[in-house]
Protein backbone atom coordinates (compact mmCIF):
# COMPACT_ATOMS: atom_id res chain seq x y z
CA UNK A 1 0.00 0.00 0.00
CA UNK A 2 3.13 2.65 0.53
CA UNK A 3 2.55 6.03 2.53
CA UNK A 4 3.63 6.69 5.49
CA UNK A 5 2.66 4.91 8.66
CA UNK A 6 2.19 7.13 12.47
CA UNK A 7 1.02 4.74 15.42
CA UNK A 8 -2.01 7.63 15.90
CA UNK A 9 -3.16 9.31 13.24
CA UNK A 10 -5.17 12.51 14.93
CA UNK A 11 -7.97 13.68 12.15
CA UNK A 12 -9.10 17.36 13.27
CA UNK A 13 -6.95 20.55 14.81
CA UNK A 14 -9.50 21.99 17.30
CA UNK A 15 -8.95 22.29 20.53
CA UNK A 16 -9.79 18.84 21.24
CA UNK A 17 -7.48 16.93 18.56
CA UNK A 18 -4.80 19.67 19.57
CA UNK A 19 -4.75 18.33 23.49
CA UNK A 20 -4.91 14.34 22.32
CA UNK A 21 -2.28 14.87 19.84
CA UNK A 22 -0.63 16.73 22.39
CA UNK A 23 -1.08 14.34 25.57
CA UNK A 24 0.00 11.17 23.32
CA UNK A 25 2.95 13.05 21.86
CA UNK A 26 4.09 13.71 25.29
CA UNK A 27 3.70 9.78 26.47
CA UNK A 28 6.13 8.80 22.95
CA UNK A 29 3.53 7.77 21.00
CA UNK A 30 3.86 8.62 17.15
CA UNK A 31 1.20 10.66 15.91
CA UNK A 32 0.23 12.99 13.07
CA UNK A 33 -2.27 15.81 13.74
CA UNK A 34 -4.06 16.59 10.72
CA UNK A 35 -6.12 19.65 10.13
CA UNK A 36 -8.80 20.29 6.82
CA UNK A 37 -8.77 24.00 7.20
CA UNK A 38 -5.93 26.52 6.43
CA UNK A 39 -4.66 26.55 10.38
CA UNK A 40 -5.89 25.03 13.88
CA UNK A 41 -8.99 26.00 16.13
CA UNK A 42 -10.82 27.94 13.26
CA UNK A 43 -14.21 26.01 14.32
CA UNK A 44 -15.63 25.74 17.41
CA UNK A 45 -12.64 26.02 19.10
CA UNK A 46 -11.56 29.48 18.17
CA UNK A 47 -15.67 30.88 17.89
CA UNK A 48 -17.08 30.44 21.21
CA UNK A 49 -17.37 32.49 24.90
CA UNK A 50 -13.53 31.56 26.02
CA UNK A 51 -14.98 30.58 29.36
CA UNK A 52 -13.02 27.55 31.19
CA UNK A 53 -16.01 26.20 33.60
CA UNK A 54 -15.33 24.84 36.79
CA UNK A 55 -18.38 22.62 36.70
CA UNK A 56 -20.63 24.19 39.11
CA UNK A 57 -23.43 23.63 36.82
CA UNK A 58 -22.79 20.21 35.33
CA UNK A 59 -24.76 17.09 35.67
CA UNK A 60 -23.58 14.89 38.66
CA UNK A 61 -22.17 11.69 37.07
CA UNK A 62 -22.51 12.62 33.64
CA UNK A 63 -19.60 11.82 31.74
CA UNK A 64 -19.20 15.51 30.48
CA UNK A 65 -18.91 16.52 33.98
CA UNK A 66 -16.46 13.82 35.07
CA UNK A 67 -13.93 15.35 32.01
CA UNK A 68 -14.73 18.71 33.45
CA UNK A 69 -13.70 17.93 36.54
CA UNK A 70 -10.30 15.68 35.42
CA UNK A 71 -9.22 18.69 33.43
CA UNK A 72 -8.71 21.23 36.38
CA UNK A 73 -5.57 20.39 37.20
CA UNK A 74 -4.00 19.61 33.58
CA UNK A 75 -5.69 22.74 32.33
CA UNK A 76 -4.19 24.61 35.33
CA UNK A 77 -0.54 23.46 34.37
CA UNK A 78 -1.11 23.79 30.84
CA UNK A 79 -1.84 27.39 31.08
CA UNK A 80 1.31 28.59 33.02
CA UNK A 81 4.06 26.17 31.40
CA UNK A 82 2.81 27.13 28.09
CA UNK A 83 2.23 30.90 28.95
CA UNK A 84 -1.52 31.38 28.02
CA UNK A 85 -3.73 34.21 29.47
CA UNK A 86 -6.14 34.07 31.67
CA UNK A 87 -8.58 36.52 33.49
CA UNK A 88 -9.64 35.24 36.98
CA UNK A 89 -12.55 36.90 37.38
CA UNK A 90 -15.04 34.48 38.96
CA UNK A 91 -19.24 34.30 37.84
CA UNK A 92 -21.94 35.78 39.07
CA UNK A 93 -25.44 34.26 39.05
CA UNK A 94 -28.46 36.36 40.00
CA UNK A 95 -31.98 34.89 39.48
CA UNK A 96 -34.96 37.34 38.84
CA UNK A 97 -38.11 36.09 40.70
CA UNK A 98 -38.38 32.53 43.23
CA UNK A 99 -38.88 29.84 40.70
CA UNK A 100 -35.56 31.32 39.43
CA UNK A 101 -33.90 31.09 42.98
CA UNK A 102 -34.92 28.10 43.39
CA UNK A 103 -33.05 26.60 40.48
CA UNK A 104 -30.01 28.72 41.95
CA UNK A 105 -30.22 26.84 44.98
CA UNK A 106 -30.48 23.57 43.25
CA UNK A 107 -27.30 24.46 41.17
CA UNK A 108 -25.47 25.15 44.53
CA UNK A 109 -26.73 21.66 45.44
CA UNK A 110 -24.87 20.13 42.24
CA UNK A 111 -21.90 22.70 42.54
CA UNK A 112 -21.32 21.06 45.98
CA UNK A 113 -21.76 17.17 44.21
CA UNK A 114 -19.19 17.91 41.49
CA UNK A 115 -16.68 19.99 44.51
CA UNK A 116 -16.63 23.46 43.20
CA UNK A 117 -15.97 25.88 45.33
CA UNK A 118 -19.35 28.13 45.72
CA UNK A 119 -21.08 30.98 47.35
CA UNK A 120 -24.77 30.77 47.58
CA UNK A 121 -25.49 34.30 48.76
CA UNK A 122 -28.34 35.84 51.08
CA UNK A 123 -29.89 37.22 47.93
CA UNK A 124 -30.07 33.75 46.45
CA UNK A 125 -27.38 34.89 43.85
CA UNK A 126 -24.53 32.40 43.23
CA UNK A 127 -20.56 33.18 43.06
CA UNK A 128 -17.99 30.63 41.41
CA UNK A 129 -15.05 32.08 42.06
CA UNK A 130 -13.39 29.61 39.81
CA UNK A 131 -14.77 30.44 36.59
CA UNK A 132 -12.62 32.51 34.24
CA UNK A 133 -12.04 33.82 30.50
CA UNK A 134 -9.15 33.23 28.11
CA UNK A 135 -8.42 33.33 24.45
CA UNK A 136 -9.28 30.15 23.48
CA UNK A 137 -7.31 30.79 19.77
CA UNK A 138 -4.17 31.30 22.07
CA UNK A 139 -5.31 28.41 24.12
CA UNK A 140 -5.42 26.28 21.08
CA UNK A 141 -2.70 26.91 19.56
CA UNK A 142 -0.44 26.73 22.40
CA UNK A 143 -1.48 22.92 22.55
CA UNK A 144 -0.84 22.61 18.80
CA UNK A 145 2.93 24.00 19.71
CA UNK A 146 3.49 21.88 22.39
CA UNK A 147 2.47 18.92 20.92
CA UNK A 148 4.61 20.12 18.03
CA UNK A 149 7.28 20.32 20.34
CA UNK A 150 6.76 16.69 22.07
CA UNK A 151 7.48 14.99 18.75
CA UNK A 152 4.16 15.08 17.08
CA UNK A 153 3.90 16.21 13.22
CA UNK A 154 1.81 18.88 12.58
CA UNK A 155 -0.28 19.50 9.30
CA UNK A 156 -2.99 22.06 8.13
CA UNK A 157 -4.71 21.81 4.91
CA UNK A 158 -5.10 18.27 5.66
CA UNK A 159 -8.65 17.06 5.90
CA UNK A 160 -8.56 13.00 6.31
CA UNK A 161 -11.07 10.85 4.58
CA UNK A 162 -11.56 7.45 3.18
CA UNK A 163 -10.93 5.14 6.17
CA UNK A 164 -9.95 1.84 5.54
CA UNK A 165 -8.79 -1.47 7.53
CA UNK A 166 -5.31 -2.29 7.06
CA UNK A 167 -4.03 -5.11 9.10
CA UNK A 168 -4.25 -4.47 12.81
CA UNK A 169 -4.93 -0.71 11.91
CA UNK A 170 -6.66 1.92 9.47
CA UNK A 171 -5.34 3.76 5.76
CA UNK A 172 -6.49 7.02 5.24
CA UNK A 173 -6.44 9.93 2.95
CA UNK A 174 -4.87 12.60 4.60
CA UNK A 175 -4.52 15.86 1.87
CA UNK A 176 -3.32 14.05 -1.26
CA UNK A 177 -1.15 11.44 1.13
CA UNK A 178 -2.07 7.82 1.84
CA UNK A 179 -1.21 7.21 5.95
CA UNK A 180 -1.67 3.95 7.98
CA UNK A 181 -2.18 3.93 11.50
CA UNK A 182 -2.68 1.77 14.22
CA UNK A 183 -5.29 3.89 15.99
CA UNK A 184 -7.41 6.88 14.18
CA UNK A 185 -8.34 9.38 16.40
CA UNK A 186 -11.62 11.08 15.30
CA UNK A 187 -12.09 14.81 16.93
CA UNK A 188 -13.06 15.81 13.43
CA UNK A 189 -16.20 18.09 15.16
CA UNK A 190 -18.72 19.32 12.61
CA UNK A 191 -16.96 16.62 10.33
CA UNK A 192 -16.81 13.85 12.89
CA UNK A 193 -20.26 11.70 11.55
CA UNK A 194 -19.37 11.85 7.79
CA UNK A 195 -15.50 10.75 8.82
CA UNK A 196 -16.78 7.93 10.89
CA UNK A 197 -19.48 6.95 7.73
CA UNK A 198 -16.24 6.37 5.65
CA UNK A 199 -15.48 3.47 8.04
CA UNK A 200 -18.81 2.45 7.78
CA UNK A 201 -20.30 3.27 11.01
CA UNK A 202 -23.50 5.44 10.92
CA UNK A 203 -23.51 5.55 14.61
CA UNK A 204 -24.14 9.14 15.38
CA UNK A 205 -25.15 12.29 13.45
CA UNK A 206 -23.68 15.94 14.48
CA UNK A 207 -25.28 19.20 13.17
CA UNK A 208 -24.07 22.27 14.22
CA UNK A 209 -25.89 24.59 17.12
CA UNK A 210 -24.94 28.09 16.48
CA UNK A 211 -24.42 30.38 18.94
CA UNK A 212 -23.89 34.14 18.23
CA UNK A 213 -21.78 37.05 20.12
CA UNK A 214 -22.20 41.03 20.07
CA UNK A 215 -19.03 42.83 21.34
CA UNK A 216 -18.96 45.88 22.68
CA UNK A 217 -16.69 48.77 24.28
CA UNK A 218 -17.53 48.06 27.65
CA UNK A 219 -20.29 51.13 29.02
CA UNK A 220 -18.35 53.54 30.81
CA UNK A 221 -14.82 52.82 30.00
CA UNK A 222 -14.66 49.74 32.15
CA UNK A 223 -15.27 46.03 31.32
CA UNK A 224 -17.46 44.20 33.77
CA UNK A 225 -15.50 42.51 36.95
CA UNK A 226 -17.37 39.73 36.56
CA UNK A 227 -19.12 36.46 34.19
CA UNK A 228 -22.19 37.38 34.51
CA UNK A 229 -24.63 34.39 33.89
CA UNK A 230 -28.36 34.16 33.52
CA UNK A 231 -30.31 31.45 35.57
CA UNK A 232 -29.81 28.74 32.59
CA UNK A 233 -32.99 27.00 31.36
CA UNK A 234 -32.57 23.18 30.13
CA UNK A 235 -30.48 22.14 27.14
CA UNK A 236 -28.41 25.82 27.71
CA UNK A 237 -26.52 28.00 29.63
CA UNK A 238 -28.21 30.70 27.98
CA UNK A 239 -26.89 34.18 26.90
CA UNK A 240 -23.89 35.48 29.48
CA UNK A 241 -22.12 38.95 29.49
CA UNK A 242 -18.39 38.13 29.71
CA UNK A 243 -15.32 40.83 29.87
CA UNK A 244 -12.52 39.23 26.99
CA UNK A 245 -8.95 39.67 27.99
CA UNK A 246 -8.93 42.74 25.53
CA UNK A 247 -11.09 44.95 27.67
CA UNK A 248 -13.84 44.36 25.50
CA UNK A 249 -17.64 43.08 26.66
CA UNK A 250 -19.10 40.24 25.28
CA UNK A 251 -23.00 39.39 25.16
CA UNK A 252 -24.05 35.58 24.03
CA UNK A 253 -24.36 33.28 22.72
CA UNK A 254 -27.64 32.26 21.26
CA UNK A 255 -28.45 28.81 20.59
CA UNK A 256 -29.75 27.93 17.03
CA UNK A 257 -29.98 24.56 15.57
CA UNK A 258 -29.14 24.48 11.80
CA UNK A 259 -28.41 21.85 9.28
CA UNK A 260 -26.03 24.13 7.07
CA UNK A 261 -22.38 23.20 8.59
CA UNK A 262 -21.15 26.18 6.46
CA UNK A 263 -23.53 28.76 7.59
CA UNK A 264 -21.38 30.71 9.70
CA UNK A 265 -23.57 33.95 9.58
CA UNK A 266 -24.98 36.22 12.36
CA UNK A 267 -28.39 35.36 11.54
CA UNK A 268 -30.35 39.34 11.10
CA UNK A 269 -32.47 38.31 14.29
CA UNK A 270 -29.64 37.57 16.20
CA UNK A 271 -29.01 41.01 17.49
CA UNK A 272 -32.15 42.12 18.65
CA UNK A 273 -32.41 38.58 20.38
CA UNK A 274 -29.05 39.01 22.39
CA UNK A 275 -30.50 42.56 23.43
CA UNK A 276 -33.52 41.06 25.09
CA UNK A 277 -31.79 38.70 26.55
CA UNK A 278 -28.96 40.69 28.54
CA UNK A 279 -30.79 44.30 28.86
CA UNK A 280 -31.46 43.31 32.60
CA UNK A 281 -28.38 42.21 33.50
CA UNK A 282 -26.27 45.24 31.74
CA UNK A 283 -29.00 47.99 31.14
CA UNK A 284 -26.19 50.16 30.06
CA UNK A 285 -26.09 48.80 26.88
CA UNK A 286 -28.76 49.70 25.60
CA UNK A 287 -28.54 51.84 22.56
CA UNK A 288 -24.77 51.12 22.56
CA UNK A 289 -23.37 50.19 19.33
CA UNK A 290 -21.74 46.60 18.94
CA UNK A 291 -18.22 47.10 17.42
CA UNK A 292 -18.20 43.25 15.99
CA UNK A 293 -20.61 39.99 16.13
CA UNK A 294 -19.30 36.72 15.80
CA UNK A 295 -21.19 33.49 15.50
CA UNK A 296 -19.66 30.08 16.35
CA UNK A 297 -20.67 26.71 15.30
CA UNK A 298 -21.59 23.83 18.27
CA UNK A 299 -20.48 20.31 16.96
CA UNK A 300 -23.90 18.76 18.80
CA UNK A 301 -24.31 15.40 18.65
CA UNK A 302 -28.00 14.64 17.56
CA UNK A 303 -29.27 12.43 20.76
CA UNK A 304 -26.33 12.32 21.82
CA UNK A 305 -23.29 14.03 23.72
CA UNK A 306 -19.74 13.26 23.99
CA UNK A 307 -19.59 10.44 22.46
CA UNK A 308 -15.95 9.06 23.21
CA UNK A 309 -14.88 5.96 22.76
CA UNK A 310 -13.91 3.11 19.96
CA UNK A 311 -16.11 2.85 17.50
CA UNK A 312 -18.30 -0.25 17.58
CA UNK A 313 -18.31 -1.26 13.94
CA UNK A 314 -14.41 -0.13 13.31
CA UNK A 315 -12.32 0.02 17.13
CA UNK A 316 -9.10 1.36 15.74
CA UNK A 317 -11.27 4.12 15.17
CA UNK A 318 -11.89 6.28 17.87
CA UNK A 319 -14.21 8.87 18.14
CA UNK A 320 -13.85 11.97 20.46
CA UNK A 321 -17.13 13.40 18.85
CA UNK A 322 -19.97 15.71 20.11
CA UNK A 323 -18.01 17.90 22.30
CA UNK A 324 -20.56 20.69 21.99
CA UNK A 325 -20.46 22.56 24.66
CA UNK A 326 -17.50 22.54 26.91
CA UNK A 327 -14.92 21.37 25.23
CA UNK A 328 -12.34 24.16 25.60
CA UNK A 329 -12.89 23.39 29.22
CA UNK A 330 -12.63 19.45 29.10
CA UNK A 331 -9.84 19.09 26.37
CA UNK A 332 -7.45 17.84 28.79
CA UNK A 333 -9.55 15.59 30.76
CA UNK A 334 -10.90 14.26 27.42
CA UNK A 335 -7.39 13.73 26.19
CA UNK A 336 -6.41 12.05 29.22
CA UNK A 337 -9.21 9.86 28.88
CA UNK A 338 -8.61 8.85 24.86
CA UNK A 339 -4.64 7.47 25.96
CA UNK A 340 -6.76 4.98 28.18
CA UNK A 341 -8.77 4.15 25.08
CA UNK A 342 -5.31 4.15 22.81
CA UNK A 343 -3.41 2.09 25.15
CA UNK A 344 -6.34 -0.47 25.44
CA UNK A 345 -6.05 -0.46 21.55
CA UNK A 346 -2.77 -2.02 21.83
CA UNK A 347 -0.74 1.39 21.19
CA UNK A 348 2.06 1.47 23.87
CA UNK A 349 1.46 4.58 25.60
CA UNK A 350 4.00 5.73 28.12
CA UNK A 351 4.20 8.22 31.34
CA UNK A 352 4.01 11.98 30.08
CA UNK A 353 7.42 13.84 29.39
CA UNK A 354 7.42 17.51 31.05
CA UNK A 355 5.36 20.42 28.75
CA UNK A 356 7.45 22.36 26.75
CA UNK A 357 6.16 25.32 25.01
CA UNK A 358 6.58 24.78 20.99
CA UNK A 359 7.33 27.16 17.98
CA UNK A 360 4.45 28.57 16.33
CA UNK A 361 2.31 25.85 14.60
CA UNK A 362 1.73 25.91 10.86
CA UNK A 363 -0.94 27.87 9.43
CA UNK A 364 -3.29 30.90 10.22
CA UNK A 365 -1.65 32.20 13.35
CA UNK A 366 -3.31 34.97 15.52
CA UNK A 367 -3.27 38.19 14.24
CA UNK A 368 -4.99 40.53 16.32
CA UNK A 369 -7.99 39.75 18.91
CA UNK A 370 -8.71 36.02 18.59
CA UNK A 371 -12.79 37.23 18.43
CA UNK A 372 -11.87 38.76 14.96
CA UNK A 373 -9.79 36.19 13.47
CA UNK A 374 -12.94 33.71 12.18
CA UNK A 375 -15.04 36.62 10.23
CA UNK A 376 -11.46 37.67 8.71
CA UNK A 377 -10.92 34.01 7.67
CA UNK A 378 -14.31 33.47 6.18
CA UNK A 379 -13.96 36.85 4.20
CA UNK A 380 -10.57 36.48 2.86
CA UNK A 381 -11.79 32.93 1.55
CA UNK A 382 -15.08 34.31 0.10
CA UNK A 383 -13.44 36.99 -1.65
C1 LIG B 1 -21.02 29.59 20.57
C2 LIG B 1 -20.15 28.68 21.37
C3 LIG B 1 -19.83 28.97 22.71
C4 LIG B 1 -19.05 28.10 23.45
N1 LIG B 1 -18.59 28.47 24.68
C5 LIG B 1 -17.72 27.67 25.35
C6 LIG B 1 -17.13 28.09 26.55
O1 LIG B 1 -17.30 29.21 26.99
N2 LIG B 1 -16.34 27.21 27.22
C7 LIG B 1 -16.09 25.96 26.75
O2 LIG B 1 -15.40 25.20 27.41
N3 LIG B 1 -16.59 25.55 25.56
C8 LIG B 1 -17.38 26.39 24.86
N4 LIG B 1 -17.90 26.00 23.66
C9 LIG B 1 -17.68 24.64 23.20
C10 LIG B 1 -16.31 24.44 22.59
O3 LIG B 1 -16.00 25.50 21.71
C11 LIG B 1 -16.32 23.10 21.85
O4 LIG B 1 -16.77 22.08 22.73
C12 LIG B 1 -14.95 22.74 21.36
O5 LIG B 1 -14.39 23.80 20.64
C13 LIG B 1 -15.02 21.51 20.50
O6 LIG B 1 -13.71 21.26 20.06
P1 LIG B 1 -13.46 20.22 18.91
O7 LIG B 1 -11.99 20.18 18.75
O8 LIG B 1 -14.19 18.96 19.22
O9 LIG B 1 -14.21 20.84 17.64
P2 LIG B 1 -13.74 21.97 16.60
O10 LIG B 1 -13.14 23.13 17.25
O11 LIG B 1 -14.91 22.22 15.71
O12 LIG B 1 -12.59 21.26 15.80
C14 LIG B 1 -12.81 20.22 14.88
C15 LIG B 1 -11.79 20.40 13.80
O13 LIG B 1 -11.85 19.28 12.91
C16 LIG B 1 -11.60 19.77 11.61
N5 LIG B 1 -12.09 18.75 10.68
C17 LIG B 1 -13.37 18.46 10.33
N6 LIG B 1 -13.39 17.41 9.49
C18 LIG B 1 -12.10 17.02 9.33
C19 LIG B 1 -11.49 15.98 8.60
N7 LIG B 1 -12.19 15.10 7.87
N8 LIG B 1 -10.13 15.88 8.62
C20 LIG B 1 -9.38 16.76 9.35
N9 LIG B 1 -9.92 17.77 10.05
C21 LIG B 1 -11.28 17.87 10.07
C22 LIG B 1 -12.33 21.08 11.56
O14 LIG B 1 -11.83 21.91 10.53
C23 LIG B 1 -12.06 21.63 12.95
O15 LIG B 1 -10.93 22.48 13.00
C24 LIG B 1 -18.65 26.87 22.88
C25 LIG B 1 -18.94 26.59 21.53
C26 LIG B 1 -19.63 27.50 20.78
C27 LIG B 1 -19.80 27.26 19.32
Amino acid sequence: MGGAEVEVLVAGGGVVGCAVALELARRGVSVLLAEAEDGFGLQASGTNSGVLHTGFDSVPGELETHLILRAARPREEALAALGVPVKRCGALMTPRDDAERARVAALARGAAANGVAHELRDDGSLLIPGECVTDPVRFTLALAAAAGAAGAELRVGAPVGDLERAGDGLAAQVGGARVRARVVVNCAGLGADALARTAGDEGFAIHPRKGEFLVFEPPGGAAPERILLPVPSPGTKGVLVFPTLDGKLVTGPTAHDQQDKRDWRVRPEAPAEIRAKVAAMVPELEGAEPIAAYAGLRPAGTGCNYVIGPSPLCPPLIHVAAIRSTGLTAALGIAADVAGHVAAAGVEVGEPAPLRPGPRPPGLGLDGPWWTRTARYEAARAS
